[in-house]
């Protein structure tokens, strides 16, 4: 796997292997020899443990990539410190259920941030990975630029520089925040953990000022959970994932899973920047027991409030916006007027939503901006390649019985 690399590398860049496992540098060594000299002479394979290979080796890596089987927590202090200022850390996590909130104080005792089991919990994952990486590079007076953050298939990776500077560290505060989310419909928010305050015309760092909710949803009553804190800058950079997106569709021909590949990027680069996790038209709806209206529909409102919107590249029906809870919540009183809900079926929450007046008026119109609507021509989303699709099972493992879900029935009988 890790020769795909190989024909990245510059003159003078080496490749270097590192793993605890025996039958691995094998297998690397068996592939070195296939691949001929060039190989021979750009990787060298180690066996050792990566995280004291890393703190013996300091700011020496141009390009980190940690790719574990499951969390990559523990590797994280020594990564942050092994990369060149500039360089690029690729950090991949697999342990989705711990960082979707299946098991809450798991995530925490690894990333230092709680989880909420929400439509959003994808990219929550990202960004409590992002915080956690930051938490480690500001130990040492450095910090992340996030160039690219994704969620695909059964596990996300995300892709950050990493520099030094004492200054820019102080910025981190502003950069994270803890989230409030109502038990009772889909409302969220934010809330930062610090601000700039002016002081004798002096920015200084000072706490966030919450809380940002009161006691009780205004929306439904419902009461808060809270989660965090996670990564609420950007988490991509657009110009970059933009240009990367151009010289891929210029090497189609390179990329054997190109249509994968134009799909991500292509939903990544439309995603608002500055708004961190998504609404879920379904569930909104759900919550209302109503037909959810369709993204289109959806998108022309928002747009024609004045407010912008886009969608997410970890869910078809997600939607970003900037749109605060309460207007997205006035869109669908104008909606279910015309579309009634199923009233046998409301609870006590979604009676509450439906019971206040809207305040906005909303127009369902299409909008002249092109932002409400949907550039349609590539596909966002590619289906899964096969039937049980997911992660295998650890290397060195028994197959028995109870990995029939995630080795499939066919393989099982193999
Ligand atoms: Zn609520």
């Amino acid at each position: 796997m890790a020769l795909r690399k190989l024909w990245l590398l510059t003159m003078t860049q080496v490749l270097f292997i590192i793993t605890l496992s025996p039958e691995s540098i094998e297998a690397c060594k068996r592939n070195i020899e296939l691949n001929g000299c060039l190989a021979s002479s750009k990787v060298e394979t180690h066996l050792a443990d990566a995280r004291v290979y890393m703190l013996t080796h300091p700011k020496e890596f141009d390009v980190i990539d940690l790719d574990p089987y499951g969390s990559p927590s523990s590797f994280l202090d020594s990564a942050v410190q092994s990369i060149a200022d500039g360089g690029l850390l690729m950090c991949t996590a697999t342990d989705m259920p711990v960082l979707c909130g299946g098991c809450t104080e798991v995530c925490y005792s690894k990333y230092g941030s709680y989880p909420i089991r929400a439509k959003y919990c994808h990219e929550m994952a990202l960004r409590i990975l992002l915080a956690c990486i930051e938490s480690h590079a500001n130990r040492y007076k450095r910090y992340i630029v996030p160039i690219l953050s994704v969620q695909m298939d059964f596990y996300i990776r995300v892709f950050v520089r990493i520099f030094t500077s004492a200054s820019a560290m102080n910025t981190t505060l502003l950069k994270l925040s803890y989230i409030f989310q109502c038990n009772g419909c889909d409302s969220f928010h934010l809330q930062s953990l610090g601000r700039i305050i002016t002081k004798n015309n002096r920015g200084k760092y000072a706490p966030g000022s919450g809380p940002v909710v009161p006691q009780e949803c205004s929306n439904c009553g419902g009461k808060f959970s809270m989660g965090g804190p996670m990564w609420s800058a950007p988490i991509h950079d657009q110009e970059w994932v933009a240009s990367v997106l151009q010289n891929v569709k210029s090497m189609k021909d390179k990329y054997p899973a190109y249509k994968k590949i134009l799909a991500v990027l292509t939903a990544t680069s439309e995603e608002l920047p500055d708004v961190p996790l998504f609404v879920n038209l379904h569930s909104l709806s759900a919550t209302l027991k109503c037909t959810p209206p369709s993204a289109r529909i959806m998108r022309s409102a928002l747009v024609n409030s004045g407010y912008g919107v886009s969608g997410s590249h970890v869910d078809p029906v997600g939607l970003k916006t900037d749109a605060p809870m309460h207007v997205i919540w006035d869109i669908l009183r104008c909606w279910v007027k015309n579309n009634p809900v199923e009233t046998h079926h409301q609870n006590q929450y979604g009676i509450a939503i439906l019971s206040k007046e809207p305040v906005l008026h909303a127009d369902f119109s299409s909008p002249v901006t092109p932002q409400g609507r949907s550039q349609r021509k590539e596909p966002r989303f590619i289906p899964n390649p096969e039937k049980h699709w997911g992660p295998k099972i650890r290397a060195g493992r028994k197959i028995e019985s109870k990995h029939t879900s995630s080795l499939g029935p066919k393989r099982m009988s193999d």
